[in-house]
């Protein structure tokens, strides 16, 4: 365990003193109280007033991420069998090479929110997102250093593992947000296209992760769950800032509705659920290899995960997402997308 920098009984009670940081940290951000992804980003409302550069700093370096700079404790690694080469090897590694990838489209993506922000709170919080999403490429592409892949290697096996989806998704995707961003220079427009179309739709995938690799490699189950953790302060302050835009200025909302069924036809087209079959498709490979060290380990509540099938799995993430979507959407006043 990294030992806290500052000892509880040092926590402020009261109100900071002008210009000195807070050292209490927000319990939606501390790792041990926080609620999962999905729990946070159904209930909790947090605005960007709230959520400023204050509030960040307090509550993610040292309640989040515990000091762990690489999001897991250097004593939590992976198991063998999926260090060594296999299909749990070939399933995670995919994972994350995708995954970083995204998260660094996302934080070149961001650079224009911070950039088109119409107040000081919206562009510290974006200021705060950008640096979130670079964390977890970072985060992402260095655990695949835990799992093989030698150090000078390492931007070329990103770019060989994650070719195809990088192509056929990602790119497509992120060409569609730098439309709304950097061509149309529309902030509401690229808040909304983060908030449902990509952080919304990808938000059960990252609690899936979680909750699957929490056996196999703890190390990858705790980065997922600190990326988790931002990721509920990303769905919820970037759905009160459209809700709060669609609040002050009603007429905009056609024009909303019409971007996100822009959106939903965009990943309609896209080969998403053929990517995830695949890669889950390698992690039932997994399982029936090495059951035995999942014990009764419950991917949730009275569902062990050595008795679940891929697709089982991706219906239930699946189901989420459509859960979610539908809970984000009515909290925005867009109900009327689905
Ligand atoms: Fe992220
Ligand atoms: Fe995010």
């Amino acid at each position: 365990m990294t030992p806290p920098t500052t000892p509880p009984s040092t926590k402020p009670t009261a109100k900071p003193a002008p210009g000195t940081v807070p050292a209490a940290i927000p319990s939606e951000a501390d790792w041990d109280t926080a609620p999962s992804l999905l729990d946070g980003a159904e209930r909790l409302e947090l605005t960007p007033a709230v959520c400023d550069l204050r509030y960040w700093l307090s509550a993610v370096p040292h309640g989040t991420l515990r000091g762990n700079v690489s999001g897991h404790d250097a004593n939590v690694r992976p198991l063998a069998v999926v260090s060594a080469a296999g299909p749990l090897n070939s399933a995670l590694t995919q994972e994350l090479a995708y995954r970083s990838l995204a998260e660094e489209k996302a934080t070149r993506a961001i650079g224009y929110l911070t950039a088109l922000a119409p107040d000081t709170d919206s562009m510290e919080f974006y200021a705060t997102q950008l640096l979130d999403e670079a964390r977890h490429a970072m985060v992402f592409r260095g655990h695949l250093l835990d799992l093989g892949v030698p150090r000078a290697q390492l931007r070329a096996t990103v770019a060989r593992l994650a070719a195809a989806d990088e192509e056929q998704i990602l790119a497509p995707l992120e060409d569609f947000g730098l439309r709304v961003l950097r061509d149309e220079r529309d902030f509401i427009g690229g808040v909304l296209v983060l908030t449902v179309l990509v952080e919304g739709v990808l938000a059960p995938a990252a609690e899936l992760s979680e909750r699957k690799w929490r056996i196999f490699d703890p190390a990858a189950a705790d980065i997922e769950r600190g990326a988790g953790i931002d990721e509920i302060r990303h769905l919820t302050v970037g759905s009160t800032i459209v809700r709060d835009h669609l609040r002050a200025h009603p007429h905009d909302k056609a024009r909303l509705l019409e971007l996100i069924r822009e959106g939903y036809a965009l990943w309609d087209k896209l080969p998403t659920t053929e990517v995830l079959a695949r890669r889950e498709e390698l992690f039932q490979q997994g399982i029936e290899r090495h059951a035995d060290l999942l014990g009764d380990y419950e991917i949730w509540p009275g569902r062990r995960l050595a008795d679940t099938t891929a697709r089982e799995r991706l219906e239930t993430a699946h189901a989420w997402a459509a859960h979610l979507q539908r809970t984000r959407l009515a909290h925005m006043g867009l109900q009327e997308a689905i």
